[in-house]
């Protein structure tokens, strides 16, 4: 198999990934950056971003991450296309393979592959992406200002998703699959005192409906085995707060993960338990998730990679 050496190995295109290459571009590390199975990572998804400071009017997501990446272009970063397909962090220079095919040998590397939000699965929700389906309620929230949403899911995220929508929208459904709610006590208790949610106990959501975005929710009731109730909901916006996966997969036979798979980093810094291996953005960020929390943590990283590079070569 073809191999490569590099310095510094950035894996994944989002803000993380991204900042970091403008970070080791500027510190003339070279960086070969592997944009991954959805360049520009989640934000590609989304439509404006009003939340990113320096965008006083707001700015696409796509847009946003074209800026970054020709930011990245601009001090040198190698920006490949390209997805990690295995890796083998037992001693450096670390081996990540490339779309099967090719193994890149670097001397350090930045794990900057996110999370993907999960999805029920629905045909619906790909028919009415961006036209009232989103995962993420604090990037889309605003434009549903007393409007009707639902929020799927129980746990923790769908609790702050909706106590975060009901300051904007005029109602909240949230739909639950179990007679119970999954999250902590006190998230559980500020959805149950928030008279703008309503709570959805074995509800399950089967279908979409509506002319040029979302209108309504297909909902099936399960009272007992043989007894189940359909009906639809109308709403203007349909949120997943159903968790999200870390992309870590490959990483975890090298790496400390927590239960679900984020990548565990030494408190407060992107340092690994492999010397030179940093993990930024949402791989290793089961709480912020946000692009800005991203970018710092890809800058983290980047200054991280300098200095390990600096005492190890
Ligand atoms: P969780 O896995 O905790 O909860 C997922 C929820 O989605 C559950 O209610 C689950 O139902 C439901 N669900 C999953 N799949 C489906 C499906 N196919 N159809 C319908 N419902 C489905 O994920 P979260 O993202 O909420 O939380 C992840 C972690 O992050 C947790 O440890 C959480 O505590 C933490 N967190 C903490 C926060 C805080 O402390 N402020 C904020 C946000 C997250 P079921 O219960 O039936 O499996």
């Amino acid at each position: 198999m073809e191999t490569e050496q590099v310095k510094c190995l950035i894996i994944g295109s989002g803000p993380a990934g991204y900042t970091a290459a403008i970070y080791a571009g500027r510190a003339n590390l070279s960086p070969v950056l592997y944009a991954g199975l959805q360049p520009g990572g989640q934000l590609t998804t989304t439509t404006d971003v009003e939340n990113f400071p320096g965008y006083p009017a707001g700015i696409g997501g796509p847009e946003l991450m074209e800026d970054l990446r020709k930011q990245a272009e601009r001090f040198g970063a190698d920006i490949r296309y390209g997805v990690a397909t295995a890796a083998d962090l037992s001693t450096s220079p670390y081996k990540i393979t490339i779309d099967d095919g090719k193994i890149i040998e670097a001397l350090a590397v930045i794990i900057a592959t996110g999370a993907t939000a999960k999805y029920l699965g629905l045909d619906d929700e790909k028919k009415y992406a961006g036209m009232g389906v989103s995962a993420c309620a604090t990037c889309d929230g605003f434009f549903y200002r007393k409007k009707v949403v639902a929020v799927v899911g129980g746990g923790d995220t769908a609790c702050e998703e909706a106590s975060y929508l009901s300051g904007l929208a005029s109602k909240v459904y949230m739909i639950v699959r179990k007679p119970f709610l999954r999250a902590s006590k006190v998230m559980q208790q500020r959805v149950f005192n928030n008279p703008k949610i309503e709570v959805l106990f074995e509800h399950n959501a089967v279908g979409l409906y509506g002319e040029n975005g979302v209108e309504g929710v297909h909902l099936v009731k399960r009272k007992g085995e043989a007894d189940e109730q359909r009906y639809d909901l109308p709403i203007d916006g349909f949120f997943l707060a159903i968790g999200h996966k870390p992309n870590s997969d490959i990483f975890k036979p090298w790496l400390d993960t927590d239960e679900v798979g984020y990548l565990l980093t030494e408190p407060g810094t992107p340092r690994t338990r492999v010397p030179g291996v940093f993990a930024a953005g949402d791989v290793a960020d089961p709480h912020y998730r946000q692009a800005i929390t991203a970018a710092a943590s890809g800058c983290m990283a980047a200054i991280e990679a300098e200095r390990y590079l600096l005492l190890n070569s």
